[in-house]
């Protein structure tokens, strides 16, 4: 299909880009945290991540022809899908098809977190101990082709139109580089935009190396969520700049490698956590 002239992937492709520079500018002028790596090797390494999504969603897509956007179509052409069998006005389409479709990202990313295999692979992400706009692309290809099939079937069952679920996959992969972002937001404008959105420091309580802080915060794009389900945490435990990013059992450099990272589904963790990280902070 074409957006504004260009192709659906030239149109991701570009939007992609000017996000990320963006928020890179925005990175360097008002920086949030230091950072523990130079960001040459890190880039590198997410960005191969990003590749190595590219090519496999390419292979599989050769052998099941299946996107969010196919999906959408297909649902279009045979009126399939709740908004069509209940006559859901257009407007209420684009509210609901968004804000059904991110809660369907959030309950998947949730799911990574509980299921002992998906988290294997969803550790990868996690793995990065500095954050940035370029960490938002460190998902393993296995991660991103499950995450393909998720969304396209979720598309069918609701029936979302195919502009909606353009804008939708532009407004989740545009704030996951926002909320990624090393960027020191004035508080104010913080507590205003996560009321709605998931706002930098809201995500990086997700990327703490304490459980109770890495099962929290779920969302990519609206923050409701987890405040609906209680998985909501403010603030980190250690505060935003001293807190620890990443997994315990892998603080070094191995992260910032590319084959590493690829393999890490296949890897057992070197040590075994300690339990102070899976305890309740203390109340006060
Ligand atoms: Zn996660």
């Amino acid at each position: 299909m074409t957006i504004l002239g260009f192709g659906e992937g030239a149109f991701r492709f570009a939007l992609f880009v000017s996000i990320f520079l963006a928020m890179s500018l925005l990175e360097a002028l008002m920086p949030r945290r230091e950072r523990r790596f130079p960001r040459g090797r890190r880039w590198l390494t997410n960005l191969g991540i990003l590749a190595s999504d590219y090519l496999a969603t390419l292979v599989v897509f050769v052998l099941v022809p299946v996107t969010a956007t196919v999906a959408a179509l297909w649902a279009e052409a045979n009126a399939f899908g709740l908004f069509y069998w209940l006559g859901v006005p257009v407007w209420a389409q684009w509210i609901l098809g968004i804000a059904l479709l991110d809660f369907v990202i959030w309950g998947q990313h949730l799911i990574t977190h509980k299921v002992p295999v998906l988290w294997r692979i969803h550790r990868v992400h996690h793995t990065d101990e500095d954050l940035d706009a370029s960490s938002a692309i460190r998902f393993h290809p296995v991660e991103i082709v499950l995450s393909v099939f998720i969304k396209s079937a979720a598309v069918v069952l609701i029936g979302a139109p195919a502009l909606v679920v353009v804008a939708f996959e532009a407004l989740v992969n545009g704030s996951a580089l926002f909320n990624h972002a090393n960027l020191r937001l004035p508080p104010a404008l913080d507590r205003v935009l996560r009321l709605v959105l998931v706002t930098p420091d809201m995500h990086r309580v997700h990327h703490s190396v304490y459980t109770l802080e890495t099962n929290s915060n779920y969302g990519f794009a609206l923050s409701v969520w987890d405040r609906l389900f209680r998985t909501y945490v403010p603030e980190p435990r250690d505060g935003h700049d001293n807190m620890r990013v990443g997994l315990i059992e892998w603080q070094d450099d191995k992260p910032t490698q590319l084959l590493w990272s690829l393999a890490l589904p296949f890897r057992n963790p070197p040590q075994s956590r300690p339990d102070a990280l899976d305890a309740e902070p203390p109340r006060t």
